[in-house]
């Protein structure tokens, strides 16, 4: 029996005039995801993308892979039947009773996009409610909030018969490549990867910098960096990964500036160097995984002073208004979590002041930071930097 995989998407149907640059674009990244030899044919009709899998390519796996990518708020696999009332009743029913064992409550939902079709979509319904009830006798019928559902299609040369459930969600957003692209500061904490993600959800195409500083941050540190790099790059395919060695530059900071504004002034430097980095390579914002009064260098006070030092392109915060405990659920829902809380450390903790000022004002800050020369460190590092392409893990 021949299957199908329909994918429905979100936000797009809203896009006017644009709306087809923003499905082909949708389109190509779904080939790109799944690989182009695993696909039969692939079309676009009302609102649907419908998928026929190459022969040998099971449904199941590509749905799995299609479960990351951006735009798309459904995907279920469906069974291809006769354009005939008795069949659909007959091997559709077959098709979907095995999502049926177990389940109390069920109800069908029919469409019939050809008006041609002999049963209005009511009767359609009833008639393939009334098969599936004949087949599992403890089954009832719930309208209202049905634990499965149930539907049948009636498209122009063929049916489709399949059911809904949690598993068909998609992750909503925009398809990746829609938005331009933005930089975000990737350290190995819970937060950042999440940013990232959420950007990332919008259409954004991401690069990622990471500050570390060997001897205090060790390879495992790194390597964990780029391990959750590779988490992300599974939503948005490959990337580039900024690494900027910061070592000499928070020795200089800590050996000439007042200790309680030194995590602020190596944060004014990490986020010049990531603001030179991102001009580099045409990305048009930095992000950040910073959230309201989680830390000391989070105070609207401290945001304000590390902000000051933005000179061309802006800053997303996307978690600006989050608790942990959110931001945690979303870690868990990407995947990102686990990888987060293993214990290595990053550079913004190798030095941190017992007593970090949480209001600082600028021009205290500009005090101490004219003891060092912040121009010949952010060029340093900007200089020093290496990259390594981020490719996405299976
Ligand atoms: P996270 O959980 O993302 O590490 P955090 O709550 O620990 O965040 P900070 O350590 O103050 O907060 O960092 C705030 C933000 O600065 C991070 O979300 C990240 O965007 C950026 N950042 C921190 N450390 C690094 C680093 N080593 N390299 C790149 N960016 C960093
Ligand atoms: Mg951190």
């Amino acid at each position: 029996m021949k299957e199908i995989i329909l994918v429905k998407y979100g936000e797009i149907i809203l896009k006017g005039l644009n709306r087809s640059k923003f499905e082909d674009m949708l389109v190509r990244n779904i080939k790109k995801v799944v690989g182009r030899e695993n696909i039969a044919s692939i079309r676009k009709a009302q609102a649907v993308i419908y998928i026929e899998p190459a022969q040998n390519t099971d449904a199941d796996s590509l749905i799995e892979k299609m479960r990351k990518v951006f735009g798309i708020i459904f995907i279920a696999k469906a069974g291809v039947f006769q354009k005939d009332m008795d069949v659909i009743m007959s091997e559709g029913a077959d098709y979907v009773i095995d999502a049926l064992y177990g389940a109390q409550t069920f109800k069908v939902e029919a469409k019939r996009s050809d008006k041609k079709f002999p049963l209005k979509s009511p009767e359609i319904s009833r008639e393939m409610g009334g098969a599936i009830l004949s087949r599992l006798h403890k089954l009832k019928v719930d309208v209202q909030n049905p634990e499965v559902t149930v539907r049948v299609e009636i498209r122009e040369n063929e049916a489709y018969v399949y059911t809904t459930g949690a598993r068909c969600e998609g992750p909503g957003g925009m398809p990746t490549g829609s938005s331009g692209k933005a930089t975000i500061l990737l350290s190995g904490g819970i937060d950042s990867p999440v940013a990232a993600w959420m950007i990332a959800k919008r259409g954004v195409e991401l690069d990622a910098v990471h500050f570390f500083s060997p001897p205090y941050t060790s390879e495992r540190a790194k390597e964990k960096v780029i391990e959750l790099a590779r988490i992300v790059a599974g939503y948005t395919g490959r990337f580039n990964l900024y690494i900027v060695p910061f070592t000499e530059q928070q020795l200089a900071i800590r050996d000439n500036c007042p200790e309680d504004h030194l995590t602020l002034i190596m944060r004014r430097m990490m986020m010049m160097t990531a603001e030179r980095i991102a001009l580099k390579n045409n990305s048009l914002a930095l992000i950040t995984g910073e959230s309201l009064g989680q830390v000391a260098s989070q105070t609207i006070h401290a945001l304000g002073v590390t902000n000051e030092v933005m000179t061309t392109i802006p800053v997303f915060r996307p978690l600006i208004g989050m608790d942990k405990d959110e931001i945690v659920t979303i870690a868990r829902k990407i995947g990102t979590f686990e990888t987060s809380i293993l214990p290595y450390e990053d550079c913004c903790t190798v030095f941190t002041p017992k007593h970090p000022t949480t209001k600082p004002t600028l021009p205290k800050i500009m005090e101490s930071q004219s003891k060092i020369d912040m121009e010949y460190w952010v060029n340093k590092a900007v200089e020093e930097t290496d990259w390594v392409l981020i490719e996405p893990q299976n």
